[in-house]
């Protein structure tokens, strides 16, 4: 398996070995990787008899509860704490309210452990490696570094973080690296298909209604394929805060297009835009121009305005953006 640089990473066990509270955190909706890699390091944490805390700017959806731990993750974070760690955020502000704890804290350290390429280093340490297909891949080194050994329990979460954000070994990031992490996990007794059926393949059928609206909206504009949700296209028994339930990953299987654009109107000025691209198209960097981040082939950013003029804004710098990258699969 590829290897972390040691430095950082026995730096990293150092500061955790003098920790004594610790307060770990995630990206504001969290998705699997995020929910992974803090149950998952929290849990290794907790083996070294460290008070530890996990928090999330805002609610763990409902598909992750079969994750033990996953109901003590809370939003507001209660205690003082001598160490914080962010892990798979790309930057200060997708931590929400919970960096404040960091600024208001006496002596604050933050470590930042992520995987996206567009993270801006917003650590006292950062370890970031975006070679890395998910956090949670991260997080096994420094489990080993931390002499914990990884069991059925830990392996769990830390297998959903992967399997999440490879789409279930889809994504072009997934090597021999990723595989051999997976085995590893599954080896420790966690059952693949579980995982996979679990995060991947199911979604309450309110959803599959949205999705039939929101399918209706697409259009296909040269080599764009986009799509809106609108607070319009509520379904009854369905929170608005569910998102997606991964459409944009169906819209993108679009064979005429090179990127699918979702538009999420969030009803409070913002929209929130999300972008994937076919293997050989990067949209990390219009992500990150637009004040966001993200992967290569999965990235995003949220724009202040109505839906209207964010579309022309965002489908402006994306035409441009992609004018001279070409897909793998032609
Ligand atoms: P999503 O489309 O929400 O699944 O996000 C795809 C990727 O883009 C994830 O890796 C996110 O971390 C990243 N991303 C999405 N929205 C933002 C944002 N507003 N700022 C930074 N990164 C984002
Ligand atoms: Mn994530
Ligand atoms: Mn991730």
């Amino acid at each position: 398996m590829r290897q972390a640089r040691p430095d950082i990473l026995l730096d990293i066990v150092r500061l955790v070995g003098r920790a004594d509270r610790i307060l770990l955190m995630c990206h504001v909706d969290p998705d699997g990787d995020a929910i992974g890699a803090i149950l998952g390091l929290g849990l290794a944490l907790a083996r070294l008899n460290k008070h530890v805390v996990t928090a999330s700017p805002n609610r763990v959806p409902s598909r992750y509860s079969f994750l033990p731990g996953v109901e003590g993750i809370t939003t507001h974070p209660a205690g003082d704490f001598d160490l914080f760690i962010s892990l798979d955020c790309s930057d200060a502000q997708r931590l929400k309210h919970l960096h404040a704890l960091v600024t208001a804290a006496n002596r604050s350290l933050l470590i930042n452990i992520d995987h996206h390429v567009t993270n801006v280093n917003f650590g006292q340490i950062n370890w970031v490696d975006a070679q890395a297909a998910a956090t949670a891949e991260m997080i096994i080194q420094l489990v080993d570094a931390l002499g914990v050994t990884i069991d059925q329990e830990l392996a769990l979460p830390l297998l959903t973080g992967i399997v999440t954000d490879t789409r279930g070994f889809h994504t072009p990031n997934t090597g021999a690296p990723q595989l051999q992490a997976a085995s590893r996990l599954i080896d420790a007794g966690v059952s693949l298909a579980d995982v996979m059926e679990r995060t991947l393949n199911v979604r309450p059928y309110t959803m599959i209604r949205l999705w039939g609206k929101m399918l209706d909206t697409a259009i296909l504009e040269g080599r764009i394929v986009w799509a809106v949700l609108t607070p319009q296209m509520q379904v009854a028994g369905l929170s608005y805060e569910n998102g997606d339930g991964g459409f944009i990953n169906l819209l993108t299987s679009t064979r005429e297009a090179d990127v699918g654009v979702l538009f999420h109107d969030k009803g409070n000025g913002h929209v929130e835009v999300g972008f994937r691209s076919k293997p050989g198209i990067s949209i990390a960097e219009v992500a990150l121009r637009l004040g966001g981040g993200g992967h290569a082939q999965a990235a995003g950013c949220t724009l202040n305005g109505s839906l209207v003029e964010v579309q022309q804004t965002v489908l402006a710098v994306l035409r441009e953006a992609i004018s001279d990258q070409k897909p793998i699969y032609g």
